[in-house]
């Protein structure tokens, strides 16, 4: 293994342990491919066990010292680590989407996301309070102190390279803790930037550290006895996967799992501000996002005028290269991604819904290999079917119709995802009720998107989550701490 001071000049990608850039001894090397453009980016080596288990003892090396550093240096740290990001914002963004395909304005929102789970870790003085009561007995004090427990692993998917792992590691160090942050193996590469920065900012050797890989580092990092815990987000088979693995070596863990997401239009809403949320929520990020509509159900008399907005819409899309001017839409990650999503529209011409917009012939002349897939909109769409009950990741709508409010929760009860739901009204009581009986964990009242921001929690419920501290807000700092009880008599 031999050891440098930056990423920027190796086209494998290099691995980061105790503070310097390492180049791994993997065999396998997996491409990463600009989706546009298919131009290479580099190379992911597929790390070996060794490696991985390098960087958790260089974590539990780095353990003692950074647990005992102030809470308020931690914090300085991250300061300069906000101003770093801030500084190298639009590169960041440039860099991702190249790598991950999705528009420019969609990766500097990504990256405005990730930097604001940072602004939110700097907090951690206050955040990291413990509590006291005098007296819960005549002389007997009681408090709690909130202390870290060690390394953590992190594991993250490709559709937010940037901000998902920026959902976890800033918090899990702020609270005291150590890194491996193990990112996805398909779009690497920018997230390498932020690490750079972070050590920059002045994060010691060893308190956060990356290996590439996949499925041998991962188990190895969630086997390994001196992690504490692991965060992880991903599709939900690999979250159950993992959950189960990881509470039998009697680990924490939070898996944030995948999603089918419902939207609902009542006819009292406003269809036209509707539409443009709904557009955004199905074929922004080209459907790759855990938070994309997916099924659109239209409530009686909403149904028609929403189905023929949307299709006005959705043809006039701009798919392209997302660094260009004008462009809406970029590709899907990968040449099998798109592949997998043409077949889940074969496999909805089978099932009986009608095909009203057809995204699969779609080209991009000036890049003939992008991995493009069009705007698809399918009506008659059931929550038996393939295309309402299976998560697709690609810019494909289904359209439902519904009698009531009721009916349309019945419709994504049938489902066993339950990561969010939308619904649009001017009727706060059809939101109330709605809200009420949804059973979905991200619920948006005429919003497309219900990103909960940085202080608030992100995650899941039904196969959508398993665990019960979500990532962000106060659960982070449940997650990465342990409450200590102290009772004194003096
Ligand atoms: P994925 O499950 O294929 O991979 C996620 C991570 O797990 C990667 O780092 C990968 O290397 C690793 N991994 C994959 N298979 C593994 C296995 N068998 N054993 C061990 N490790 C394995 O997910 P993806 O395709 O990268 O990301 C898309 C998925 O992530 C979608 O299902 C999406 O809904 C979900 N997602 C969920 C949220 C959320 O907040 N719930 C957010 C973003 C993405």
């Amino acid at each position: 293994m031999s050891s440098t001071e930056s990423q920027s000049e190796s086209s494998v990608i290099r691995n980061f342990i105790d503070g310097a850039w390492v180049d791994s001894s993997a065999a396998d090397l997996l491409p990463v491919v600009n989706p546009a453009t298919g131009d290479g980016l580099g190379m992911t080596p597929l790390s070996p066990a060794s490696e991985v288990n390098a960087a958790v003892e260089a974590a539990a090396r780095a353990f003692p010292a950074w647990r005992s550093t102030p809470a308020v240096d931690r914090a300085r740290v991250l300061f300069r680590l906000k101003a770093l990001l801030d500084q190298h914002h639009e590169e960041l963004a440039r860099t991702l989407t190249q790598e991950h395909g999705k528009v420019f304005a969609e990766t500097m929102g990504e990256v405005r996301r990730g930097i604001e789970n940072v602004e939110h870790a700097c907090g951690i003085p206050t955040l990291m309070m413990g509590e006291t009561l005098e007296d819960i007995a005549p002389g007997i004090d009681c408090e709690t102190i909130r202390q870290p427990l060690g390394v953590f692993g992190v594991i993250t998917p490709y559709n937010f390279p940037v901000m998902i792992p920026l959902w976890f590691w800033p918090y899990a160090v702020a609270t005291g803790n150590t890194v491996v942050l193990k990112p996805s193996e398909q779009d690497p590469v920018t997230h390498q930037k932020v690490v750079e920065l972070a050590a920059e900012a002045g994060l010691p050797p060893g308190v956060l550290n990356v290996v590439h890989g996949a499925h041998e580092a991962v188990t190895t990092l969630v086997e390994h006895p001196e992690v504490k815990g692991i965060s992880f987000v991903g599709s939900s088979a690999t979250a159950r996967f993992l959950y189960g693995k990881a509470a039998k070596e009697g680990k924490r863990v939070q898996a944030l799992g995948g999603a089918k997401n419902f939207l609902v239009v009542l006819p009292d809403a406003d269809l036209d501000r509707a539409n443009e949320a709904i557009v955004d929520s199905v074929f922004g990020s080209t459907g790759q996002r855990c938070l994309a509509g997916s099924v659109l159900v239209g409530v009686r008399e909403a149904y028609e005028p929403m189905k023929e907005r949307l299709l006005d819409r959705a043809s006039s899309l701009r798919m392209g290269y997302g660094l260009e001017e004008g462009v809406d839409m970029g590709p899907v990650v990968s040449r099998p991604h798109r592949d997998s999503v043409v077949d889940f529209i074969n496999q909805g011409t089978q099932e009986g819904p009608d095909l009203l917009l057809d995204g699969r012939g779609a080209t991009v002349a000036e890049y003939p290999d992008g991995h493009w897939i069009g705007p698809t909109v399918f009506e008659g769409v059931a929550p038996d079917m393939v295309l309402g009950k299976e998560e697709i990741f690609g810019p494909v709508a289904g359209l439902t119709k519904a009698g009531s409010v009721e009916e349309a929760v019945d419709l994504m009860h049938r489902v066993h995802y339950g990561n969010s739901t939308g619904i649009f009204t001017s009727s706060g009581r059809a939101a109330r009720e709605f809200r009420y009986k949804a059973g979905i964990s991200m619920i948006g009242v005429n919003i497309g998107v219900a990103a909960p921001m940085a202080f608030f929690p992100f995650g899941g419920a039904r196969s959508s989550f398993y665990g019960d501290l979500k990532a962000q807000g106060r659960d982070a700092i449940d997650f990465y701490t342990d409450k200590r009880v102290v009772i004194s008599r003096w």
